[in-house]
């Protein structure tokens, strides 16, 4: 069971949490971030440190560090309390030092700057420990970096493989004493043991490790939005959860900015096809969505409707290119040697669309492509993309996407064979009536009588 840091920003959250814990059949494992908005301050100080100002620094802490002592204040009885209150005060030193190395040497900071980063979620962890064991639970703290053995890669660092057997051999005996061993997310050490960080948001990594190296029967994933909605819900506000989805499909969804884990997060629990559950620590009682193995994701209908905005597209249109070989080679290296990525392609047998997020290299690039061909440039794009297993196999829901916003101009539609996703652009000032049009027909429907809504929307 992973909390996030707005899972634990504050007592109320705190006590949140002991409750799902209590609650939660068998037994468990907790991970959980540094409480909400530290890490940010931690890294904010660090840069401050290396500008010079290690006393800025170490005082910008001041009110996150006394936010933990209130914390333990409101929930911890005297004994524990005055326990993690001189931890904050060993951590609030330990800070200051670094701080002043940091300042007087900058080059040594992307080692140190971990080294106080993980102050955030040893200090969470203690913290949820000590008030799990106040909620009569038998909670043991474990210093995580004793389980996640990483590369030197500060700031960023990589897993190695001895972590499941370190893992193992840290927790099992915990577990098997009957303690619920509670760890901090985000953080390792390397075989020389200096602390090493996940990269940012690197919690939920930590617990997919764990969750892989124990053979959990499910990965919980706690946060403050009841898991993976069907669409923006600034867009459309009857947005509901997904029940169930795919990994897959949950990898689409984060590449298109929808507020889910990264594919990455959650490849350790791929590997060992081990579901994954995304729930409100705020409310627990509404069930999240549960990511899972293709062949028990409800194939056969569509998950969600994801966009972006601010999307440019490029047409490059080209009578050479007919019956040539090596037209995309040449099209594709101009994007290469500017450094810009591509997202959707489209082509016919003259002309190649593609679209870009980040237009910033295009003054350089169009003079390149304008040597291969027509260019012509179209912004204020928005992708708008729908997910689910369904679309592999389903005949007839492109029909449905399509006829529900048949007025919407639509262009550089992608859909294939073994793809997941049917993805097209509009106009973003046309974005939301088809984005609100899209859900209504593909997840409203089932409110209203089908049909009815179905005739309604195609105009039948
Ligand atoms: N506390 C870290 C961060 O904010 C790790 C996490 O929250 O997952 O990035
Ligand atoms: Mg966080």
């Amino acid at each position: 069971m992973k909390f996030g840091g707005t899972s634990v920003e504050n007592a109320a959250a705190f006590r949140q949490v002991a409750g799902i814990v209590r609650s939660a059949e068998g037994r468990t494992v907790s991970v959980v971030s540094a409480i909400g908005g530290f890490t940010n301050a931690l890294l904010a100080s660090v840069e401050r440190a290396i500008r010079g100002d290690a006393r800025g620094a170490t005082r910008s802490l001041s009110g996150d560090l006394e936010r933990h002592v209130t914390i333990a204040r409101g929930l911890l009885s005297d004994a524990s309390r005055a326990a993690f209150e001189s931890a904050v005060a060993a951590v609030r030193s330990e800070i200051r030092q670094l701080h002043k190395i940091i300042a007087s040497h900058p080059v040594t900071s992307p080692s140190l700057q971990d080294e106080i980063l993980a102050f955030g979620e040893q200090l969470s962890s203690q913290l949820l420990a000590a008030v799990l064991r106040e909620h009569n639970l038998a909670a043991r703290y474990v210093d995580a970096r004793r389980c996640i053995r990483t590369d030197d890669h500060y700031g960023c660092a990589t897993p190695l493989a001895e972590t499941t057997q370190a893992t193992q051999v840290e927790l099992s005996k915990v577990i098997r004493s009957g303690e619920i061993p509670v760890l901090g997310g985000f953080i390792g050490s390397t075989e020389n043991g200096v602390t090493t960080t996940l990269g940012r948001g690197g919690s939920d990594y930590s617990a997919a490790i764990i969750g892989a190296a124990l053979g959990a029967r499910e990965i919980q994933i706690w946060t403050d939005v009841s898991g993976v909605l069907t669409v923006d819900p600034r867009v459309v506000t009857k947005a509901r959860t997904i029940p169930v989805l795919s990994y897959q499909e949950a990898a689409e969804l984060a590449y298109f900015g929808a507020k889910v884990l990264h594919p990455k997060t959650i490849q350790p629990a791929i590997d060992q096809n081990i579901p994954v559950r995304v729930c409100n620590s705020r409310a627990p009682a509404e069930g999240g969505t549960l990511i899972v193995a293709e062949a028990e994701a409800a194939p056969q209908t569509v998950k969600a409707i994801a966009h972006k905005n601010g999307i440019t597209t490029v047409q490059v249109t080209s009578a050479r290119m007919l019956g040539a070989y090596g037209f995309l080679r040449a099209l594709f290296e101009v994007f290469e040697r500017h450094r810009t990525a591509v997202d959707v392609v489209t082509t016919s047998e003259v002309s190649v669309s593609l679209s870009i997020d980040n237009p910033t290299t295009l003054p350089q690039i169009i003079p390149e492509l304008e040597e291969l061909g027509t260019v012509e440039v179209e912004e204020s794009r928005t992708i708008i993309s729908v997910i689910g297993e369904g679309l592999r196999n389903t005949p007839g829901i492109a029909a449905r996407v399509f006829s529900s916003i048949n007025e919407i101009n639509v262009s550089m539609i992608s859909v294939g064979a073994s793809t997941i996703n049917l993805t097209f652009m509009v106009d973003e000032d046309q974005a939301r009536e088809a984005i609100i049009r899209l859900h209504r027909v593909c997840f409203e429907a089932e409110d209203k009588h089908h049909a009815e809504l179905l005739a309604e929307e195609v105009g039948v």
